[in-house]
């Protein structure tokens, strides 16, 4: 039993993205109604090793001529290095545009893998099967890619959207339990957005899913999935609807600068929790959201092990992370843009947040 859902827009061919247990199984299969070419997979080392050896049977058990292309895992592999490298393989190995491209990982590989599609011959076909929680409920959705260069993250990229997505609940058994945290952050921002009633369910009975239980992962990935697969059908560039999915982020993105990209203090997914926490407090301190929907919001990122506090991540100034938030690519003629909400399920977009008010914010929440 598996679940489909067809995500559509003005600027892109529609594709599926299916959701469900044992997928794995079942790729050859439909990866031969894209291709009757040849087969690339790009997985960093710890997935190939993994879930390698399952992807390459199916593939090659529906008759598929495949290759394995491995990166090392980690961020450091989003670089100029890591693309030129794989996109001389491709050359290498003499893919056409008829052949395709499989990403098998988590946003690391989907980024890297899918920029790659995007350039070679000017675009090749890909299919995203995505193997950590955050990219099963974002990053493998809606044909973002990119790099990152040492002047910042994703500043180099493309649109490029896959030509299907392949989302396997039973690869996630073998996530570490701090990355199905920090993706489980990402489902917990998706109903802050714009479903108060899915927020409840995974603040609830729901919850088991961050500690693995798959039956609930299941529902929270295809929630997810409809929810930002929608928003990316109405606004596939982010001028508009689009940059509601980044709640919490650039609160987050700045204290990940600020305490140095270092996974081991903060990961992407807990930047983005304590992100969501601060703008929701940020919020009712603009008299814009009311008191009892922070604290449900607060105790549902907590409860899930998510940091809510800066004090327990680190430290920082708040001159530098106003300073770091004005960087950010969210910045429209000299204002600050921040995603902020009137209550759970009710996130919009404020483009003209003044810095100084929000500085002095950001000392009541225990930055310098
Ligand atoms: P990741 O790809 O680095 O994966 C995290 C770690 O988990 C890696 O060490 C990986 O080897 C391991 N792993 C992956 N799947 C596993 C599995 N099933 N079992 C065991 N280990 C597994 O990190 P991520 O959190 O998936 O992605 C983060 C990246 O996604 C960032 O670069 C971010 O910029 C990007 N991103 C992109 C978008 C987009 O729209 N394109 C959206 C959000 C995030």
């Amino acid at each position: 039993m598996s679940t489909t859902i067809s995500v559509s827009g003005a600027g892109f061919t529609s594709y599926e993205v299916e959701v469900g247990r044992g997928l794995l199984t079942g790729l050859g299969a439909q990866v031969s109604t894209l291709t009757k070419g040849r087969v690339v997979v790009i997985s960093d080392e710890t997935v190939a090793a993994l879930h390698g050896p399952a992807v390459l049977a199916s593939l090659e058990g529906a008759g598929l001529r495949t290759r394995i292309l491995t990166v090392p895992p980690g961020e450091a592999s989003k670089s100029f290095t890591e693309l030129e490298r794989v996109i001389d393989r491709l050359l290498a190995y003499e893919l056409d545009r008829k052949d395709l491209i499989v990403a098998l990982g988590g946003g690391v590989v989907g980024d890297l893998a899918g920029l790659a599609a995007a350039l070679y011959m000017r675009g090749i076909d890909f299919v995203q099967v995505p193997t950590t929680l955050l990219a099963q409920v974002d990053s493998s959705v809606g044909g973002k890619t990119a790099i990152d260069t040492p002047r910042g993250k994703n500043l180099v990229g493309a649109f490029h959207q896959p030509r299907r997505v392949i989302a396997d609940i039973d690869v996630l058994a073998t996530l570490p339990p701090r990355q199905l945290r920090s993706g489980w952050a990402e489902v917990l921002k998706h109903g802050l957005i714009c479903d108060a009633a899915f927020f409840d369910w995974l603040a609830g009975e729901g919850a088991v899913g961050v500690n693995g239980d798959l039956v609930a992962l299941e529902r929270a990935v295809i929630r997810s999935v409809e929810i930002k697969s929608a928003i990316v059908e109405e606004d596939e560039r982010e001028t508009g609807r689009r940059a509601l999915l980044n709640l919490g982020h650039t609160f987050g993105h700045a204290l990940e600068v600020e305490l140095g990209f270092d996974e081991l203090v903060l990961t992407h997914g807990e930047a983005v929790a304590l992100g969501c926490a601060m703008a929701f407090r940020y919020s009712a301190t603009l008299g814009l959201c009311p008191d009892a929907d922070v604290k449900r919001a607060v105790s549902g990122l907590a409860a899930a092990g998510l940091p809510t506090r800066l004090a327990e991540v680190g430290e920082a100034g708040a001159g530098a992370l106003v300073r770091r938030m004005t960087g950010d690519k969210k910045v429209e003629d000299g204002h600050l843009t921040l995603i902020l909400v009137r209550g759970i399920g009710q996130a919009f977009v404020e483009r003209t947040v003044d810095a100084v008010r929000l500085a002095g914010f950001l000392r009541t929440e225990g930055a310098r």
